[in-house]
């Protein structure tokens, strides 16, 4: 080990080299689900675009595979592997604002919450997801799906150039102009074609007030709420980023008397005027007795941490699954309703997401992410901390999953919430649809040899 690190080291690797022998090492390899226990041979956490260069060109001349992390956050746990190369970004998350062009320009180890700090300084944004935690690369590279998608689509909608680092260790730049294709790869088809070392991304004025409205009611009232905003949905979906999430209530937000009773949330944004969106989103707040209601104006930042303590760093186990929806009829209402009800752990969640308006404009050959004529998402986020209850809380996230499959939409799923990843072969191959052989064209040209293979894998051609 001490010559592979020395050889690192000639390459000119200036951050910092991690091995099982350090004391570092199980906190370095750790990631945000703690089921996830992988060994690698070595952690490269890097501080610059050349550390990058250095790691790459290591890993290949050792014909050692390679991981990347981010934010850490891929319930799968694709950031860290078994006997290869991890290369950490947690270091590199600087956010450069160019607040005339409306350009943020992200390295690739940032969070959301860098981003959302820095862009918000200014009055802007770009659509992120729901926890401030999340690291921008994951989230972004399959997609995006956030609270600004009504208006401004997913992230890869707004991505508008990237630099990656590929596995002959050429640093590139992808844009419109230069490697056109690489740039289209890259808006959702995840960490197959290198190490993007930066993002650039296109901001949009954003609050910095916005409504939130967070109505709770009560799973024992029945379906009633959930269709009246799925009905107001489909009028309003672009200009109202939303999801029902069902969960467990408890602790001093709640009123005691539903202490451990299952709950939904109408969790709504609305993508403009604060006092307009208050109005416009008031009749959610009527629809039954609320439990409680979380709902009013806040600071866009405020929103994006809204969740972060349902979901905190390192502490439970996960299972997370979800499929797309044709669209949301009743009796999908009903099922989600009963696999709500059935949920071993009460830090498990799930949720219907709605969809159209911008994500809904862009064409399937547009971006490698493909189709967007699914109207709904249903996800299933299994949340628990004790090991002895593993098997159960993944059955009950793989049966409600299974369960939903009939109002599925061509058997499509978000590649984001992979499971553990055993079934990424078929699901990415069926959710990729027709763009899938133009992705193994562009993953055979940049990783012939598949150095990138912890992800939603696209297999090189032989
Ligand atoms: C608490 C929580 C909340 C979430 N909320 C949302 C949400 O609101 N919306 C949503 O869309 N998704 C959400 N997700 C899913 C999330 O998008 C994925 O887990 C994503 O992989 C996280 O990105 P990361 O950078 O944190 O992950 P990491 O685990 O660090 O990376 C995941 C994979 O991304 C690739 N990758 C990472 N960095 C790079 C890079 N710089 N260059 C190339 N490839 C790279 C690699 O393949 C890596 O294995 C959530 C997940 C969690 C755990």
């Amino acid at each position: 080990m001490v010559s592979q690190i020395n050889k690192l080291e000639q390459k000119g690797f200036s951050g910092e080299i991690i091995t099982p022998e350090d004391a570092k090492y199980d906190e370095a390899r750790s990631v945000w689900n703690a089921m996830i226990d992988r060994r690698p041979v070595l952690i490269a956490r890097c501080s610059n675009t050349e550390d990058v260069i250095s790691a790459v060109k290591f890993a290949s001349a050792k014909d050692l595979p390679i991981s990347i992390r981010a934010g850490g956050h891929n319930v799968a746990g694709h950031a860290v592997c078994d006997d290869g190369v991890m290369i950490d970004l947690s270091n590199m998350r600087n956010v450069e604002m160019d607040v005339e062009r409306r350009m943020a320009t992200v390295e690739g180890g940032a969070l959301w919450r860098d981003v959302d700090a820095a862009s918000q300084a200014h009055g802007l944004a770009t659509p992120g997801g729901l926890i401030s935690d999340t690291g921008v690369a994951g989230l972004t590279l399959s997609g995006g799906i956030g609270w600004l998608r009504a208006k401004h689509g997913l992230s890869i909608d707004n991505l508008v150039a990237a630099d990656v680092v590929t596995a002959d260790g050429r640093l590139l730049h992808a844009n419109d102009d230069e490697n056109a294709g690489l740039l289209w790869a890259l808006k959702g088809g995840g960490g197959n074609f290198g190490v993007v070392v930066r993002f650039v991304f296109e901001l949009h004025p954003i609050g910095p007030e916005v409504m939130f409205a967070a109505p709770i009611y009560a799973l024992e009232d029945g379906p009633g709420p959930i269709r009246a905003w799925r009905d107001f949905l489909t009028n309003h979906s672009d200009c109202v980023g939303s999801l029902c999430e069902f969960s467990t209530a408890g602790g001093e937000d709640f009123p005691e008397e539903y202490w451990g009773k299952r709950v939904y949330t109408l969790a709504c944004i609305y993508n403009g005027d604060a006092a307009e969106g208050e109005k416009l989103l008031q009749p959610l707040r009527e629809l039954e007795t609320m439990v409680t209601d979380f709902s009013g104006r806040m600071n866009y930042c405020e929103v994006q941490q809204l969740f972060d303590t349902l979901m905190p760093v390192g502490d439970y186990r996960c299972y997370w699954k979800a499929r797309y929806l044709t669209d949301l009829s009743d009796d999908m209402i009903d099922l989600a309703m009963r696999n709500a009800a059935l949920a071993p752990s009460d830090n498990s969640i799930s949720s219907l997401w709605n969809f159209g308006g911008k994500t809904a404009d862009v064409a399937a050959d547009a971006t490698a992410f493909g189709d967007r004529s699914m109207g709904w998402m249903y996800s299933l986020d299994g949340v628990w901390s004790d090991s002895k209850y593993d098997e159960v809380n993944i059955a009950w996230s793989r049966d409600g999953w299974a369960s939903a499959e009939h109002f599925g939409h061509h058997g499509r799923v978000y590649l984001n919430f992979p499971g553990h990843g055993e079934d990424n072969e078929a699901l990415t191959r069926t959710s990729f649809g027709e763009n899938y052989q133009r992705l193994v064209e562009i993953k055979t040209k940049y990783d012939p040899e598949n150095r990138f293979r912890f992800n939603q894998n696209i297999k090189p051609a032989a």
